[in-house]
C-alpha cells in the first residue's frame, strides 16, 4: 500500500491522526488482505479505502510449494502485466526469510542468471518491493504457518543499486517501526559490484547487511562472466568495500556460486583468499559458497568434494566461510534461478 496516498485519503477525510497508525499496522505489520478486516474503523472509512487504496500494487498469480515445504515461491503480476518473482524460504526450523525482487528482469547480464537472461523491463516502485515482504506476513498469517518472519533479502529479480532511489526507501519503510518494523539486523541488500550504490549505502544504512555476489577473484573471469566488473573491476570494487568496512564496521557477506571448472579451482581459491584479506579485518567476511543451481543450459554445479575442498582452502587463508544450502530449487526458486514464469508445471 502506498502509505503517503493513505496519509492524503485520511486528511481528505478528516479523519483523526491515529487512524494513520491503525490503518498502516494493520496493513504493514498486521499483513490484512482486505480493509474488510479492520473492524476497530468505521464500515464508511473502509468503503472510502477500497474505493481509493490498494492494499497490493499487484494480483498474485501463483504461490508454488517445494517438496520439503521449507520454500514458497509466488508470482506476481503488476498492474502493467509484468510478472515479479518472491520467494519465501525457510532456513531453519520456524524461521522465515523473504527474498525479494527491486526490478523486472535485469541489466546486469550475469551469464548464469536466469533474470539476467531478461534483460531490465523496468525498475520496481518502492511499493512494489515492500509490499513482496508484506504479502509474506499475511501468506504466513492466512494459512496458519508457525515461526518467526524478521529476514528480508534483497536477493530476487534486478541489481537492488541500480534501482537506488526506490530501494532506498523500501529500506526505510520495511524497517520503520510505524510501518512494517522489520528490524535493522534482519534486511540485507546484495549487489553484483555497482560501485556507487555501495558507497552511496554505506553513506545511508549503517545497521543494514550488504551482500556482495563476487563468484570470481580474477578480473578476467569476472569480465566474461559478469559485465558490470567491466565498469567496476576488483580493484575498485574492492576500495568501495574498504569505505563501507571503513563506515561501518558491520560483517560483509561474499556470495560464491560454484561452477564446475569455472571459478572452483585451488587458484581460484587462493585467489579470493588474498582478495578478501586485501580489503581489510578478515574477520568482518564471511564467504557464502552456492551449490549452482542450474537454469536452463551452459554451466555445470561444481562436485559437493570440489566446493568442500574450496571451503577448506578459503578457511586456511583465515576467511569464514560456510557452504550454503540450496533451498526451493525444485520450485526453481533457489539463487539464480528467478525468470518471472513459473517453471514448474
Ligand atoms: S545475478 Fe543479480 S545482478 Fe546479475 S543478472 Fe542476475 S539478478 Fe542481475
Amino acid at each position: 500500500m502506498d502509505y503517503k496516498k493513505l496519509q492524503k485519503v485520511l486528511e481528505k477525510n478528516e479523519q483523526p491522526a491515529f487512524r494513520f497508525k491503525q490503518i498502516a499496522k494493520a496493513v504493514f505489520h498486521d499483513g490484512i488482505s482486505s480493509f474488510d478486516e479492520i473492524t476497530t474503523i468505521s464500515k464508511d472509512l473502509r468503503m472510502i479505502l477500497n474505493k481509493e487504496l490498494q492494499i497490493y500494487p499487484f494480483n498474485v498469480k501463483e504461490a508454488v510449494i517445494s517438496r520439503d515445504k521449507r520454500a514458497i515461491k509466488a508470482l506476481f503480476e503488476l498492474e502493467d502485466g509484468n510478472i515479479i518473482e518472491s520467494v519465501l524460504i525457510s532456513p531453519k526450523p520456524e524461521t522465515w526469510s523473504a527474498c525479494i525482487s527491486s526490478q523486472v528482469g535485469c541489466a546486469m547480464a550475469c551469464d548464469f542468471c536466469a533474470t539476467g537472461k531478461l534483460g531490465l523491463r523496468r525498475d520496481l516502485t518502492s511499493d512494489e518491493i515492500v509490499s513482496q515482504a508484506v504479502f509474506w506476513r499475511g501468506y504466513l498469517r492466512e494459512n496458519n504457518i508457525a515461526g518467526t518472519y524478521t529476514n528480508i533479502v534483497y536477493m530476487g529479480m534486478g541489481e537492488p543499486f541500480m534501482n537506488w532511489e526506490n530501494v532506498k526507501e523500501s529500506i526505510t519503510i520495511l524497517t520503520d517501526e510505524s510501518l512494517c518494523d522489520f528490524p535493522n539486523r534482519g534486511v540485507s541488500v546484495s549487489t553484483s559490484g555497482v560501485v556507487p550504490g555501495i558507497e552511496k549505502f554505506a553513506d545511508t544504512f549503517g545497521q543494514i547487511n550488504l551482500a556482495i555476489s563476487l563468484h570470481f577473484a580474477f578480473d578476467e573471469k569476472r569480465d566474461e562472466y559478469m559485465p558490470v566488473n567491466k565498469a567496476y573491476n576488483l580493484e575498485r570494487l574492492k576500495k568501495s568495500l574498504q569505505y563501507y568496512l571503513s563506515k561501518n564496521k558491520r560483517r560483509l557477506f561474499i556470495e560464491y556460486i560454484m561452477l564446475d571448472g569455472i571459478n572452483d579451482s585451488k587458484e581460484d581459491a587462493v585467489a579470493l583468499t588474498k582478495y578478501l584479506r586485501s580489503i581489510g579485518d578478515k574477520k568482518l567476511i564471511i564467504v557464502n559458497l552456492i551449490k549452482y543451481n542450474s537454469i536452463d543450459e551452459g554451466f555445470t554445479p561444481s562436485t559437493t568434494d570440489s566446493v568442500q575442498k574450496f571451503k577448506e582452502l578459503v578457511k586456511r587463508g583465515g576467511i569464514a566461510c560456510t557452504i550454503r544450502k540450496s533451498i526451493g530449487d525444485d520450485i526453481h526458486g533457489a539463487c539464480g534461478q528467478l525468470a518471472g514464469k513459473n517453471k514448474c508445471n
